[in-house]
């Protein structure tokens, strides 16, 4: 087959041939732990499921056809993957990451890795000096996040990347909130990508599934030695299901983006709303880092209603009837969730609410419903 060229050509047919056995035109879901030798270590390229698996193979070019990278690799979850990436490190090394950052990954490096001699600094990445203070020579790994979660702050990759050209620092971007549709870091020179396709690539939530893509081939094999040694790997059924989900998330995202679009809107012009957070406004602080790093703003936004405490935000969110309260984003499903109780419950107090996520703080993932139901869900839920 032709390589694809288009993003949108990419997400359907890479990393995808027929089946060689039937033609099937979808990668079949080989459920398999084992495969079978003719002679001792003569076999088709596969042994054992951990290692590799047929359905995990094409998922994983997929991967990396999407982020315009060499080299996929998929994990038991996003964590997993991150996880992966911590263990390229070694007790005295240390990294430097966000201060606005998805609540598991802080709970990781500090209750994990932490514990285990890696040292993290949280500084808020939209000021590179703050970021320079931080930086010596046990510096390894510059972890980024953008837009971040969930203040929407939007991070110049770039900069980082220049920043570390001639140290031995590795950039690694987690690139979930955007999706390979809105970003693609690797394209501007970071080391590792890294997706929880639990949300966007997968995209029906439906699933747990982690992703790294990087470029080089030492690092590609350190980490797909990390894949096999520490074993965190997805079942065939849950890649056949991410590489579906794939398959439509150029259209989903056009539609999230959309959606999100109006809904921004809707609210910054509601009389009961103090504040919304969204990379796509003239007013935010990264807009044009935004609009020269993304291809569109985005489906996630936060905002504050005007003198909302707890227990205004709890009457609130109860009142929702088409967005969803649940953790999580990036479903085709509307979700609404209170950062400051859920996702972000393990930072504390005083550290999220210097970051802005007061208990007032509302998160959405906007999803690809008739936008008119879900602002007619919100007009009745803050009005
Ligand atoms: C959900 C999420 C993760 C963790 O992924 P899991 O698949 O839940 O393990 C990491 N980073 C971000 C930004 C996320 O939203």
């Amino acid at each position: 087959m032709k390589k694809p060229i288009q993003f949108n050509t990419k997400t359907i047919h890479g990393g995808q041939e027929p089946d060689a056995s039937y033609g099937a035109v979808m990668p079949p879901i080989y459920q398999t732990s084992t495969y079978a030798q003719a002679a001792p270590g003569d076999h088709k390229g596969y042994e054992y499921s951990r290692t590799h698996n047929p359905t995990r193979t094409a998922l994983e070019k997929n991967l990396a056809s999407i982020e315009n990278g060499r080299y996929g690799l998929a994990f038991a979850s996003g964590l997993a993957a991150i996880d992966a990436v911590m263990k390229l490190l070694q007790p005295g090394d240390e990294v430097v990451s966000s201060n606005d950052l998805y609540g598991g990954s802080y709970r990781l490096f500090v209750k994990i890795f932490e514990t285990m001699g890696i040292r993290f600094h949280f500084v808020d990445l939209t000021q590179p000096e703050a970021v320079f203070q931080k930086i010596n020579e046990k510096t390894k790994l510059i972890w980024i996040e953008t837009p971040t979660n969930p203040m929407m702050r939007v991070v110049d990759i770039a900069s980082y990347v220049r920043l570390a050209k001639d140290l031995d620092i590795m950039i690694a971007v987690d690139n979930t909130f955007a999706s390979p549709y809105l970003q693609q870091p690797l394209d501007l020179g970071v080391d590792i990508v890294m997706h929880s396709a639990t949300k966007y690539l997968a995209g029906h939530s439906d699933l747990i599934l982690g992703t790294l893509v990087v470029n080089d081939d030492t690092l590609h094999e350190k980490l797909a030695f990390i894949q096999n040694a520490s074993g965190a790997v997805p079942g065939p059924m849950d890649c056949f299901l991410t590489l579906r989900g794939i398959k439509t998330l150029a259209v989903r995202m056009q539609r999230h983006c959309e959606n999100a679009t109006k809904i921004a809107k809707f609210l910054a012009e509601h009389s009961t709303i103090e504040k919304v957070y969204w990379p796509g406004f003239d007013s935010h602080p990264q807009h044009d880092i935004a609009k020269a790093q993304m291809r569109d703003y985005g489906a996630m936004l936060s905002f504050v209603s005007k003198g909302a405490d707890f227990e205004k935000t709890t009457r609130i969110l109860k009142k929702f009837t088409l967005f969803t309260l649940a953790e999580s984003l990036g479903g085709v499903e509307s979700l609404v969730g209170h950062p400051a109780s859920m996702t972000h419950a393990s930072i504390p107090k005083a550290m999220r609410e210097e970051q802005g996520v007061v208990d007032g703080l509302i998160r959405l993932s906007v999803g690809i419903e008739a936008v008119s139901d879900l602002i007619q869900d919100l007009e009745q839920a803050i009005g």
